[in-house]
């Protein structure tokens, strides 16, 4: 399609501003409806594999992320005493970098000035109030007043997409996995030049991440009730007992949080959108559509290759019915793939039982999968 669009994005999360940013470089007229009042994002890192770096470069921010995130190449398995078991060289896809850590704050911003930049319009504290969808187009009013009618809406507002619900009521909510996350931001130890994953035979698994020259992430994850929320005045604490028989790198790393407020926590759940992902001219992306748990690192790297996808979907199709179709023929397979596997690690890692095809998937593996992951999207 050739004629600019009026494309609203609703949701300025990691896919929405890569959405907004690839349409208005082409030309169309976007506009970001974002309900929190401005790009802060959860103080914590996110890792971006070679694939979301392909992505980065194509909407002309590779160099803003990897000016503001810490490359790196290879990934290091430790025994949960932290013995090195594996140094695994992680593939690149292209010329892109092999992974990034960066905090998501950054990326947030990186995000948000590329797509000012490109001429689209970011309105913070905002959200739809009213839609009405026709075979034409869509009219909008958003929660600040402002109105509009739209080619295309799509719905990059996250695993618990308002959208998503106008569109299909309750049916998608979160499916909570029964395990959490735990995260901490500190300051990076020298040895931490990659990923350092310490698993073993504790049923529980923990990752260094460095997000910046300054800085790296403890994560790890928990089987845990689904209204357990740690402690305020201990959670340092609480994680502390969890990881209780972790040595090497993770107990140096956990030795240093003494502050309960310094730990996120965060239910892990699930989405799949299992009818279309668009209706009429409203369509569902990201975490709305396909919310992974992150056992791959890949959820925002799906969500940023399904808003480049969709961009190269509408250069290439004579209709926005016509662009919705092909490239969500050409998202869903890969998108669901990378949510069954990593749904499989994750009960791999923590000793749930797997099914039979689950078995056949975690053949793969985590180095397995960033092999297939580098293959065009
Ligand atoms: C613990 C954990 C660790 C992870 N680590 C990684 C990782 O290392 N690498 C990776 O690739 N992925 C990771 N992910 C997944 C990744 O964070 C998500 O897949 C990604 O953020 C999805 O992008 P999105 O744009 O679809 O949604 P989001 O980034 O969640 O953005 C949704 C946006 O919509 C907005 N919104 C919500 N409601 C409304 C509304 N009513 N109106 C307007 N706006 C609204 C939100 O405020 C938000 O800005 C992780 C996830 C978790 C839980």
């Amino acid at each position: 399609m050739t004629s600019p669009l009026r494309v609203l994005v609703h949701g300025g999360g990691i896919g929405g501003l890569t959405l907004a940013t690839a349409l208005a470089r082409r030309g169309h007229h976007v506009d970001v409806a974002e309900l929190r009042d401005g790009l802060e994002a959860l103080g914590v890192g996110i890792i971006q594999p070679s694939n979301a770096l392909h992505v980065m470069r194509g909407i002309g921010v590779l160099d803003a992320c990897l000016d503001a995130g810490f490359e790196w190449e290879v990934l290091t398995i430790c025994d949960p005493a932290g013995t090195t078991l594996a140094r695994i060289p992680q593939p690149r896809m292209g010329d892109a970098p092999a992974n990034i850590g960066i905090p998501r704050p950054a990326l947030a911003e990186v995000l948000g000035a590329a797509a000012t930049a490109a001429g689209a319009r970011l309105r913070f504290g905002t959200t739809i109030a009213e839609l009405a969808d026709d075979a034409d187009g869509v009219d909008i009013t958003l929660t600040d007043g402002h109105s509009g009618r739209y080619d295309l809406v799509v719905g990059f507002d996250g695993i618990g997409s308002p959208l998503r619900r106008r569109l299909y009521g309750e049916k998608y909510a979160p499916e909570y996995t029964g395990f959490a996350n735990w995260r901490v931001t500190l300051p990076r130890s020298p040895e931490v030049q990659g990923v350092v994953m310490s698993a073993g035979n504790l049923e529980a698994k923990a990752l260094l991440t460095p997000i910046s020259t300054e800085l790296m992430y403890l994560g790890a994850v928990f089987a845990e009730p689904e209204d357990f929320r740690p402690d305020p005045e201990r959670a340092h604490d609480q994680l502390a007992e969890r990881l209780a028989g972790f040595g090497g790198p993770v107990a140096e790393a956990l030795a240093q949080v003494t502050d309960p407020a310094a730990v996120v926590h965060s239910r892990i759940s699930q989405v799949t959108v299992e009818e279309p992902w668009h209706i009429g001219r409203i369509a569902l992306a990201g975490d709305a559509a396909h919310a992974s748990t992150p056992h791959l690192a890949q959820g925002a790297a799906m969500a940023v290759e399904d808003a480049l996808v969709l961009a190269l979907s509408l250069d290439a199709a004579d209709s926005v019915e016509a662009a919705l179709t092909a490239w969500e023929e050409r998202r869903r397979p890969r998108a669901l793939w990378v949510q069954a596997l990593s749904r499989a690690i994750l009960k791999q890692e923590t000793g749930t039982p797997t099914t039979p095809e689950e078995d056949e998937l975690l053949k793969v593996g985590i180095p397995g999968a960033a092999h297939v992951l580098v293959k065009p999207y």
